[in-house]
């Protein structure tokens, strides 16, 4: 199977191209995952209410939200596949691409298989996730359930600083907890969050389980040199330890960055191999909203249409 452009995920950055592609009539495939890093749809998938992405003055569910941009991409011809791509070859053109069941040749791809939040994986936090746990403060910080109460962010690099400044617009208190006995925050990240009379640090320790009724009300915290455990009456637990962008398949073929992130270039998605551009959270370790996915998703789709145009006396297809 030959085909001229092939996108991998299907969050906001990968239905975005694919709406752009189909537009341009380029006749995507994408690849919507079934497994690898999430699931098809996904980060969005995993939470309830998103009120920040634009047109939605009511705000929106995430899967209702991620449901439209795949009919969007349907209707403008994408051929949506539920798999996972186990494969790539990008040292050779066509490029290949392989999943257990099908290998394709295409001359494009748009990568978009986006990052995944880590988690601690505590007792109660499935049970809690979106009724007091999350991962993102930018996404459910303005939530009722955080307003005026007391909340913890765990972490200690600059995302847990950025988050727990950003908490202490709707909580009372905000309790950041840090592994060790020193933030890797940047220099002037520390000032603020060591200044900030809303914030108290809790030095080495780690919370332990999460427990409440309807909502989270409380958790308990290990201490790390001492072992022994506390009691923190929180309504809100937020993770910032960081993510793990979904680029293992694409190791020793595309650069990337110290943290596995894909090496843009300037202002485009171009990566290092030309015909391969990448959108979304897989290269940006700095906004990781769905807005900006879809802005890149854009930009890499219409990035991809001028390249093929330009390529068309060298590919057997009109462009
Ligand atoms: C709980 C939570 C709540 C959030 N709330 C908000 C919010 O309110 N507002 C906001 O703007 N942002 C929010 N975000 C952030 C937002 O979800 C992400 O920034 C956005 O989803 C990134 O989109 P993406 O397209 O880059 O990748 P993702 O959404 O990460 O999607 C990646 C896709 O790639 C697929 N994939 C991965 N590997 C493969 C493979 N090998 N083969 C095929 N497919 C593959 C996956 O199945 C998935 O479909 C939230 C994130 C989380 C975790």
């Amino acid at each position: 199977m030959m085909e001229q452009l092939v996108i991998i995920g299907s969050g906001p950055a990968g239905y975005t191209a694919a709406i752009y592609a189909g537009r341009a009539q380029l006749k995507p495939i994408l690849f919507e995952g079934f497994e690898a890093g999430g699931s098809p749809g996904g980060q969005l998938m995993t939470t309830t209410d998103v009120e920040n992405f634009p047109g939605f003055a009511e705000g929106i569910q995430g899967p209702v939200l991620m449901q439209q941009m795949r009919q969007q991409a349907l209707r403008w011809g994408t051929q949506v596949i539920t798999d996972d791509v186990i494969a790539v070859d990008f040292q050779e053109r066509p490029f290949r691409i392989a999943t257990t069941d099908l290998i394709m040749y295409t001359h494009a791809v748009i990568v978009c298989t986006g990052a995944t939040a880590k988690r601690l994986h505590l007792p109660g936090e499935e049970r809690f996730w979106n009724n007091g746990i999350s991962a993102c403060a930018i996404c459910d910080g303005t939530n009722p359930l955080f307003h005026n109460v007391e909340i913890a962010v765990v972490g200690g690099g600059d995302s847990a600083a950025e988050e727990a400044l950003y908490l202490t617009k709707y909580a009372s208190q905000v309790h950041l907890l840090v592994r060790s006995d020193r933030l890797r925050a940047s220099k002037t990240m520390q000032s603020r969050v060591l200044n900030h009379s809303k914030i108290q640090i809790h030095w080495q320790v780690l919370p332990i389980s999460a427990h409440g009724d309807e909502v989270l009300q409380q958790i308990q915290l290990q201490d790390q040199i001492t072992g022994a455990i506390s009691e923190l009456k929180v309504n809100g637990l937020f993770y910032a330890i960081g993510h793990r962008p979904n680029t293992r398949l694409f190791e020793g073929q595309l650069a990337l960055d110290s943290q596995g992130y894909i090496k843009t270039t300037g202002k485009s998605t171009a990566t290092n191999i030309a015909g391969v551009w990448a959108a979304g959270d897989v290269q940006d370790h700095l906004y990781r909203q769905a807005i900006t996915a879809a802005g890149t998703g854009c930009m890499a789709a219409l990035e991809a249409e001028r390249w093929l145009a330009e390529q068309a006396n060298a590919f057997s297809f009109a462009a």
